[in-house]
């Protein structure tokens, strides 16, 4: 039987979620009403459509987008994703959690989200360089070194990137590479940057697992999508002595028992197209895999993948967002309940923006750092990140989601009260 493909969509409203996620720590920490509000609205949202040439002379019109949700700790970061189920909402929600994410982690930013409706594998890369440079003019006004900063996410690459860093400077008469991140090292990107997110993810596991008494050589691993966050979270793993026993992607899933090499599985993803096939393993069904008996599951593609339904049937010691928004807050309450520790997306996959701060800064100051020194700094921050979380979330006795919600939500609270309201 063909495994049936992964979701096609976030199966609830991923903003209804972040609202939601947003009002507890706001009630925990007895916001005043006029800063509740004002952290609830996206500071200001874009939405563009144009449109773009086809190889075969045709014309197709695209719906793009670009949230800014918070600019009250600096400027604003976010990556940029082409899918077809981008929705305004998910990019808002996406926004949002870039926010917490950044304060989570320290770093002097708030945050943003795009978005184009769209396939990218059904474009040529004649098409796709097309809608990219027509999307980046589009929403130009926003975007800049000092303003706003895009990077990749689903569906986005650095190549990507590296054509909006172009179309940026070509209309600024001069080179800006600050003006993305993730781009390839040739024109400013970061040493360690394709890895920093799969990487943090990889150092939340194994800082959640210390803090379980659990070891992770041995421990099965399962993880859904397997793009850039998904397949390295599994090698990364994997170099732990962990087993990688299942993974899937848009096309579905792959399962083994006996554990397979996922550098072997990343490689038969690049030439075939999907993680479909993979010998040795068995086809599984998305919503089986999640459901496999296993000490570490990482969901690594879409929103809303564990919801109140499928949660009771878990069966895991652990979860560790490396996508954003993977579980919705039923699904939380039912894994609180079922003692599942849950490192929240805020925490688990901040390698990313964290790196990508480190690209932004050595661009700006045209002085780069080696992988050892860029993957040392990251280290450091994921650990101290992991650590005043769990601190957090312990003495307030909540679970680590709100743990990081109260303190993400509290940096910002503050900082905001310090400004102060113009005029
Ligand atoms: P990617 O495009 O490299 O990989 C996404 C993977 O998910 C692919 O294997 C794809 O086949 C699969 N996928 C696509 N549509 C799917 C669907 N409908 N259902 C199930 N699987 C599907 O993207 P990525 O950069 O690895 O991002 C994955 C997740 O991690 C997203 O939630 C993203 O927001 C989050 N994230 C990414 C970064 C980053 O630096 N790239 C940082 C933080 C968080």
């Amino acid at each position: 039987m063909a495994a049936k493909a992964v979701m096609t969509a976030p199966r609830e409203n991923p903003w209804q979620a972040a609202l939601k996620q947003f009002s507890v720590a706001a009630d925990l920490l007895a916001l005043k009403r006029g800063v509740r509000e004002f952290l609830a609205l996206p500071k200001r949202e874009l939405a563009t459509n144009f449109p773009v040439k086809l190889e075969d002379g045709s014309v197709r019109v695209f719906t793009g987008y670009r949230v800014h949700h918070s600019t009250v700790l600096g400027p604003t970061k976010g990556g940029i994703r082409y899918h077809p189920d981008v929705t305004l909402d998910e990019v808002r929600a996406l926004a949002m959690w870039m926010t917490w994410k950044c304060a989570v982690a320290g770093l002097p930013y708030g945050g943003a989200k795009g978005g184009v409706v769209c396939n990218p594998k059904e474009l040529s890369r004649v098409e796709l360089e097309r809608l990219t440079r027509r999307y980046a003019t589009e929403i130009t006004m926003l975007i800049g070194p000092e303003s706003d900063i895009p990077a990749p996410d689903v569906g986005t690459t650095p190549q990507v990137m590296a054509w909006i860093m172009d179309t940026y400077s070509m209309h600024r008469g001069y080179s800006v590479p600050a003006v993305v991140t993730g781009k390839p090292i040739a024109i400013g990107g970061s040493a360690g940057r394709i890895e920093a997110t799969g990487r943090g993810v990889m150092i939340s596991a194994r800082e959640a697992a210390k803090h379980l008494g659990m070891a992770l050589p041995g421990a099965r691993v399962v993880v859904q999508g397997y793009g850039n966050v998904g397949s390295i979270a599994a090698y990364l793993l994997h170099d732990q002595g962990c087993k990688i026993i299942a993974a899937s992607d848009s096309g579905g899933g792959v399962y083994s028992e006996k554990g397979f090499d996922p550098r072997a599985l990343l490689r038969h993803k690049e030439q075939t197209g999907s993680v479909v096939g993979f010998p040795g393993t068995d086809a599984i069904t998305n919503d089986d895999l999640l459901e496999l008996p296993c000490e570490i599951l990482v969901p690594s593609a879409l929103e809303g993948q564990i919801t109140g339904e499928n949660a009771p049937r878990i069966k895991t010691r652990m979860i560790v967002e490396g996508a954003n928004g993977p579980l919705t807050p039923e699904a939380d309450e039912i894994l609180r309940e079922n003692k599942v520790l849950v490192v929240p997306d805020i925490l688990a996959n901040i390698g990313g923006v964290v790196v990508s701060y480190f690209e932004w800064v050595q661009d700006i100051q045209s002085f780069f750092w080696s992988e050892e020194e860029i993957n040392e700094r990251l280290e450091r921050i994921v650990v101290r990140s992991f650590r005043e979380v769990l601190a957090t979330s312990q003495e307030k006795r909540m679970d680590m989601r709100t743990g990081a919600l109260v303190r993400a939500v509290g940096r910002v609270s503050d900082a905001l009260v310090i400004r102060g309201i113009y005029p």
